[in-house]
Formats: C-alpha cells, structure tokens, sequence
C-alpha cells in the first residue's frame, strides 16, 4: 500500500504511531517518520490510524500508479 502524511497538516499528535507502530514513529516530539510503501498486512492498523488522525493528515492511496507518476498527471489536469 501507499501512503503519505500532509507534514504541514500534522500537529504531531502521535495517535497514528500508538495505533500503527510499524509504520509510523515519533522522532523527538514532533517529527513523525512513517513507511510511505507500507506493507498491504498493515492495512488495518494503518486505517485506524487515517481515523485516529485528529487533522487527518495521513492519505491512503489505493492505486499501483507510482506516486512520482501521479504527481505529474495533476499537474496536467
Ligand atoms: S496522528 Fe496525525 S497529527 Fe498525529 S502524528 Fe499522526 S499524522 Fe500527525
């Protein structure tokens, strides 16, 4: 799966590291390290956390399409 977490979204609240700690981390008190190709295993924990998300800033990405790829057809649109 893939996914990203808005940066300037996140407030760091750390509940998507309580929920999913194979993915996401707390570096410090603010800075959040996560797996943007997490394992499709983690799906669930990592669902739990888009919901505990208080900002929503973690985005699930459902598509094979290499994100690089995906950032080039928004910009064509
Ligand atoms: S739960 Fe949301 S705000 Fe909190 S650290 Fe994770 S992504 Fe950031």
């Amino acid at each position: 799966m893939r996914l990203v977490v808005d940066l300037n979204r996140c407030q760091g609240y750390a509940q998507c590291a309580f929920l999913a700690p194979d993915v996401f981390t707390m570096h410090g008190e603010e800075a959040l390290m996560y797996d943007p190709g997490a394992d499709e295993a983690r799906r669930e924990q990592v669902m739990r956390a888009v919901a505990a998300c208080p900002v929503q800033a973690i985005l699930v990405d459902r598509t094979d399409a290499p994100i690089a790829l995906e950032r080039a057809q928004a910009h064509d649109r």
